[in-house]
């Protein structure tokens, strides 16, 4: 994969530069929105900074939620074209469409050492289609803002969070232009590469979070390699039920019940599921919280963290661990009855000695709204689902095409 530096050498003063940028960020329910919560943006800040002072002309192209491929106001980057250009200290020119006559018209414009965001690329529907030649035609439009490879024209892909997408702007575009793999990309890449490669023992991965059927895949993957999976979040309670518990309101997922079962007559010893949990009989931040045994969710209550004999427990095992994965808060970290769970699992692993690495957008976010130090951390992945399908042994597209020539 040829890197930035690579690109950087051949020199990019005057030459178009399209780059994946991720900068799908929370924005507040304000009006006009605003970022709530920008680590993200900082993330990309370092690759098109680099260019901008080598003198690039710098596109930026990226993606925020999910609108239905055609523009959707709730879903414009404008908000994050403020925020970059306070955190860049420097004017961003922003484009009101994709590849279209504003984003032409400003892309033909821009100056040496001058930068365009265009707008969200998914009010596109080329850009997720499933479609070869319509996600084709779209990232032909995307090529053809840096003027194509004739005239100097050349792609950075350093959206981690995006590049297990086989999108237009993620994927079919790296194969139009010269191609090379952004900072994040690599440093994301290189972390998840010591997870999967050797990582020093005793290895232990805890996951938390509201879906286990998302994250069984991974469970599946990674049960064999690691020492022990600690289990809290949303997805122990269909863990407890396969163990015959009954979980009262929880959260449970009845149809995946067998497949825990599974896990825990394969590889029991290794997954350690939570003693005591917290319960409240609704989510909400004035709830009355009570912490009973796992083993005895009274019938209508719903159980929104792990309690502390569990904290504990959880923190002795990664008292001894050498390499941790965290993914997946341990229950709902965002009301403050139910934040402990969280917040004391997020302080072992940050004492963990040897590589911690926090990956999920959510438990990112945790990190922050529970005012942890981040640099305790290894590594914070910027990318959830990005980090969960690489650690399953999947292919990532976005990362896959820049190995191409
Ligand atoms: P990540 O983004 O880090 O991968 P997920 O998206 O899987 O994490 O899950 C995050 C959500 O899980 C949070 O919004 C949190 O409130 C929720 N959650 C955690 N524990 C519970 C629980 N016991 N019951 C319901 N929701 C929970
Ligand atoms: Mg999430």
């Amino acid at each position: 994969m040829r890197s930035l530096d690579d690109l950087l050498r051949h020199g990019v003063k005057g030459r178009r530069v399209l780059v994946r940028s991720d900068l799908n960020v929370p924005l507040t329910k304000t009006d006009p929105p605003a970022v709530s919560d920008d680590l993200r943006v900082r993330a990309s800040l370092p690759v098109i900074t680099r260019l901008l002072d080598h003198g690039a002309r710098v596109i930026v192209a990226a993606h925020l939620g999910r609108p239905e491929g055609e523009p959707d106001a709730r879903y414009s980057l404008s908000p994050v074209a403020d925020r970059l250009a306070q955190l860049l200290g420097r004017p961003v020119e922003f484009a009101l469409d994709t590849v279209g006559e504003s984003a032409r018209l400003l892309a033909n414009e821009l100056g040496d050492g001058e930068l365009l965001l265009l707008e969200n690329v998914r009010f596109n529907p080329g850009e997720t289609s499933k479609d070869e030649t319509a996600r084709g035609e779209f990232a032909r439009c995307l090529a053809m803002l840096t003027g194509g490879e004739d005239e100097g024209g050349a792609f950075v892909e350093d959206a981690f969070g995006a590049v297990h997408r086989k999108h237009a702007s993620v994927y079919d575009v790296a194969k139009l232009l010269p191609h090379y793999g952004g900072d994040l990309v690599r440093d994301e890449v290189s972390v998840l590469k010591a997870l999967t490669g050797k990582p020093e023992r005793p290895y232990v991965v805890v996951l938390g979070g509201s879906k286990v059927s998302d994250k069984l895949a991974v469970i599946n993957s990674l049960l064999p390699k690691v020492d022990r999976l600690l289990v809290g979040g949303g997805m122990c309670f269909t863990f407890l039920a396969a163990q015959g518990h009954e979980v009262g309101d929880s959260l449970l997922e009845a149809d995946q019940i067998e497949t825990c079962r599974g896990f825990l007559a394969q590889n029991g010893h290794k997954i350690v599921l939570p003693t005591d949990i917290v319960v409240a009989s609704d989510v909400s931040a004035d709830a009355e919280p009570r912490t009973v045994a796992a083993d005895a969710i009274p019938s209508g209550m719903k159980g929104l963290d792990i309690g502390p004999r569990t904290v504990a427990a959880f923190a002795e095992v990664l008292g001894s661990a050498r390499t941790v994965f965290w993914n997946g808060p341990m229950g709902v970290f965002e009301l403050a009855p139910f934040a402990a769970g969280t917040k004391g699992v997020a302080q072992a692993v940050a004492a963990v000695s040897g590589l911690s690495v926090v990956g999920g957008g959510d438990s990112a976010a945790a990190v922050r709204a529970l005012h942890l130090d981040g640099n305790a951390f290894g590594h914070i992945s910027t990318g959830g689902g990005a980090s969960l399908e690489y650690l399953e042994g999947k292919t990532l597209p976005g990362v896959a095409v820049l190995e191409e020539e």
